[in-house]
């Protein structure tokens, strides 16, 4: 480990803790190190009060009433669609839908576009680390159409096996689904080369983009992917709410997958007309609190800058990586040399289940088990693991208090 580079970059780390109530609270008795933010995060206090003040100052239905308070609860909404626009650097506000998160994303597109541009033969290429949200869709959209599912490898260091992936690449590809970053090994994935290779034979490209928005600047046009789906949930926002990004050419060509009212343009007992984009994807009346409270959350996380919190996170990473390495027994899933600060492993005699809870004990959150990455667990021979997923609020004394749980743990189990 070397001491005078983590002294350097802790100059650089955040001090966020009292923006988070709950971090406040005690857990068993202990103080709440709460280090299951892949999971799920927790909410700074600038997200809960937006929300209050929603309902207490602009609550209406939107897009449909003439009333003051329905246009003032539109604003607010399309404010959102905006900062999400700049969030993920798109061309334009008409790119991003809302959906209640990346999984409803990720099935908009299998249902979409996938039932009305795949047919019997055509391809889909997916990774071997992906959440079950970006495998079942396509199962499922496979098991319509007559289309392929087809896995490119994934390294024992936990990185996608790129000479696969190029030769895995044919006409027949109609489309590659990849993360981001993994959930369950912190891997990040070079999207951008993987984007302009499925682009070069003519494939569509979806990032799963629930672990990396919080942690790092995305820029959809840079990565030039085609979609691209992300929580707000796990970026410091409400449950419920995410957003998909499409680009537009594609996007306006696509129909609708739910249908309802505020997604058409005309009804009639002979057949519907239907709005444009986004509106097209938005039936039903959308969880407009959830909107307001996402966009509290892109602001908080843009006030504090994406560059600081992927520094500061780095921090603890590489801290924490070099700390749990000095224990025995200690294995790590996923030692990419290009990581978000997801700390996966087992530990030797302990089953991750018994882990977790001892942790617990200590007032340590962890998750443990398969992360929803079943195929990504057989492919390492493990029933699962725990997971210790760092997010801006987290610091040193965090990684401290993870370290001497688990020498506890080990103490039990020794
Ligand atoms: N993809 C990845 C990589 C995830 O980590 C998760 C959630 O853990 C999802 C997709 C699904 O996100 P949600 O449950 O918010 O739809």
């Amino acid at each position: 480990m070397n001491a005078p580079a983590f002294a350097a970059s802790a100059v650089a780390t955040l001090d966020c803790v009292a923006d988070f109530p709950i971090l406040a609270r005690p857990v068993k008795g202990k103080r709440l190190v709460y280090l299951d933010n892949g999971a799920t995060t927790q909410k700074p206090s600038s997200v809960i009060e937006a929300e209050t003040r929603y309902y207490e100052q602009s609550n209406a239905n939107i897009h449909r009433g003439v009333h003051w308070l329905s246009q003032h609860a539109t604003d607010l909404y399309e404010q959102g669609r905006e900062r999400v626009r700049q969030l993920l650097n798109a061309a334009r506000s008409e790119e991003i839908v809302f959906t209640r998160g990346t999984t409803e994303a990720i099935n908009l597109v299998a249902s979409s576009w996938g039932r009305s541009a795949l047919k019997t033969g055509d391809e889909i290429l997916i990774t071997g680390m992906e959440h079950h949200s970006n495998i079942v869709p396509w199962q499922m959209l496979c098991e319509q159409t007559g289309a392929l599912l087809k896995v490119v490898p994934v390294t024992d260091s936990g990185e996608v096996e790129l000479d696969q992936f190029r030769s895995m690449l044919n006409e027949r590809t109609r489309l590659v689904a990849v993360a981001h970053v993994s959930n369950a090994l912190g891997t990040v994935n070079p999207v951008a080369e993987i984007t302009q290779l499925a682009h070069a034979v003519g494939a569509k490209v979806l990032i799963d983009g629930a672990q990396a928005v919080a942690h790092q600047v995305v820029d959809v046009q840079a990565i030039d992917c085609d979609f691209y789906a992300f929580s707000a949930h796990k970026l410091y926002g409400p449950t419920g709410i995410g957003a998909l990004y499409a680009r537009y050419d594609i996007l306006k060509d696509m129909p609708p997958w739910q249908g309802g009212g505020d997604m058409i343009y005309t009804v009639s007992f002979e057949g519907s007309t239907y709005a444009d984009v986004p509106q097209r994807f938005e039936a039903g009346t959308p969880n407009i609190a959830g909107v307001v409270g996402m966009d509290a959350a892109i602001q908080y996380v843009q006030q504090l800058g994406l560059e600081r919190i992927a520094a500061h996170e780095q921090f603890l990473l590489d801290l924490a990586t070099a700390q749990l390495a000095e224990l025995p027994g200690m294995r790590l899933i996923g030692t990419s040399a290009h990581k978000a600060a997801i700390l996966s492993f087992v530990v030797e005699g302990i089953h991750p289940h018994d882990l977790g809870t001892i942790l617990d004990t200590e007032g340590v959150a962890i998750r443990a088990g398969h992360h929803c990455a079943m195929p990504l667990m057989t492919r390492f021979g493990i029933p699962g693991t725990a997971r210790a997923a760092f997010a801006l609020y987290n610091t040193a004394d965090d990684v401290t208090a993870l370290v001497a749980a688990l020498k506890i743990a080990q103490k039990m189990f020794g």
